[in-house]
């Protein structure tokens, strides 16, 4: 298939791209590089041996998307381009309502006039908001408690309103659990911006020596530490995912919804530890006020993906916090490591 990742050159995009490739399909690369660097497209065709076509631009311009339809065939969409801070989206609602809500409108706009059925949207386990229960099942009730995660929302209900009126319409649904990890090469990982909000990318810069100590934001949840427990899945299994996705459920129209997540819940504690015992590093913590927002816990029940897409994630915690050193160590700059003028 040949298909076009608008956010390609961010971190689960980049990821995705290699599974594409090595999974034999084509991919066309739209990224306004907000949040990332074309350096990891350099890395992502080092990994492949291929060049990628690569257009700079937003994914809500409409003169820019009916170039680049008119410019390629494309078979689907799969579309991770958006804002992704809950903190920034409290702060600046319009700005993430127009770049993931009013952009995707755009995109799915040109998809339809171009005749492109065929649609994988980046949503996340944030739209069930604090969960009654867990594991958390795709039919439980949404309820975001952010501006990014209403964002997130409000682009599925377009889709699943889109798809009851478009017949043709084929829209996937994928709700990320926590993607963390990097590529088992060390050449592509995630590269966030100034001082990361995530629990992985700050483990990882405390053990590099980055940063002096990691606050643990809360050590009395009701969970079996007292910390807070998610579901970190790998981020190339999320790639493999994606992959499946779109090969299974092609041109089946509709909308599908799957959790992308393990199933099982680590603690911060128990990351601490993962991390610490695989980069043979101390990881200095202490323990601080619970972060306003946060849930106790928050853990996939992915039994959906795995019936219907044939999909399961392979790796395990050891592998996820490996692989994050691995990418870290050698990049401790990120992208900007491998260019000295910056
Ligand atoms: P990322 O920021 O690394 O990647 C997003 C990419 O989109 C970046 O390369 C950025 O430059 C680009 N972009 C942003 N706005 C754009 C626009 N208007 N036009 C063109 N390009 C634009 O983020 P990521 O972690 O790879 O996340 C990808 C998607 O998955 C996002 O939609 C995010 O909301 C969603 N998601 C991420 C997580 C996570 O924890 N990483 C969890 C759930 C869902
Ligand atoms: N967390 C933490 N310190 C940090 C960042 C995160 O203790 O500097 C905790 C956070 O409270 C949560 C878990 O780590 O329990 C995962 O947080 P992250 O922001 O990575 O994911 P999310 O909360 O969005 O699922």
């Amino acid at each position: 298939m040949n298909i076009l990742v608008t956010g390609g050159a961010g971190y689960i995009g980049t990821h995705t791209c290699v599974a594409l490739l090595q999974a034999g399909h084509q991919v066309v690369v739209l990224d306004n590089f907000s949040n990332s660097h074309p350096e990891a497209l350099a890395r992502v065709e080092q990994i492949c041996q291929q060049r990628i076509p690569v257009y700079q631009g937003d994914v809500g311009d409409a003169d820019l998307l009916e170039q680049i339809f008119t410019a390629h065939a494309f078979d689907g969409v799969i579309h991770f381009a958006g804002a992704k801070a809950v903190g920034e989206s409290v702060e600046k609602p319009l700005y993430y309502y127009r770049n993931n809500v009013t952009a995707s409108q755009t995109l799915f706009e040109a998809m339809q006039r171009f005749g492109v059925n065929t649609i994988v949207f980046s949503s996340s386990a944030t739209v069930y908001g604090d969960p009654h229960a867990v594991p958390i099942l795709e039919d439980f009730p949404t309820g975001p408690t952010n501006p990014y995660g209403r964002s997130k929302l409000m682009v599925e209900e377009i889709m699943q309103d889109h798809a009851r009126a478009d017949q043709t319409f084929n829209g996937i649904i994928l709700r990320y659990f926590n993607p963390v990890g990097a590529h088992e090469s060390g050449l592509i990982g995630e590269d966030p911006n100034g001082i990361p909000n995530n629990l992985m990318p700050f483990i990882a810069q405390v053990a590099v020596g980055k940063r002096a100590q990691l606050a643990v934001f809360g050590d009395d949840y009701p969970t079996k530490d007292g910390t807070g427990v998610r579901d970190y899945i790998h981020v190339c299994d999320l790639a493999e995912g994606h992959v499946k996705a779109i090969e299974r459920l092609h041109g089946q129209a509709g909308c599908h919804v799957f959790n992308l997540g393990t199933g099982s819940g680590v603690s911060v504690l128990e990351m601490v530890a993962a991390y610490a015992d695989a980069s043979q590093r101390p990881v200095p913590y202490a323990i601080a006020p619970r972060r306003a927002g946060d849930v106790a816990q928050c853990y996939a029940d992915a039994s959906k993906a795995q019936q219907l897409l044939g999909w399961q994630a392979k790796r395990d915690l050891r592998d996820m916090v490996a692989d994050s050193w691995h990418w870290q160590s050698g990049n401790p700059d990120g992208y900007r490591s491998s260019s000295d003028s910056e």
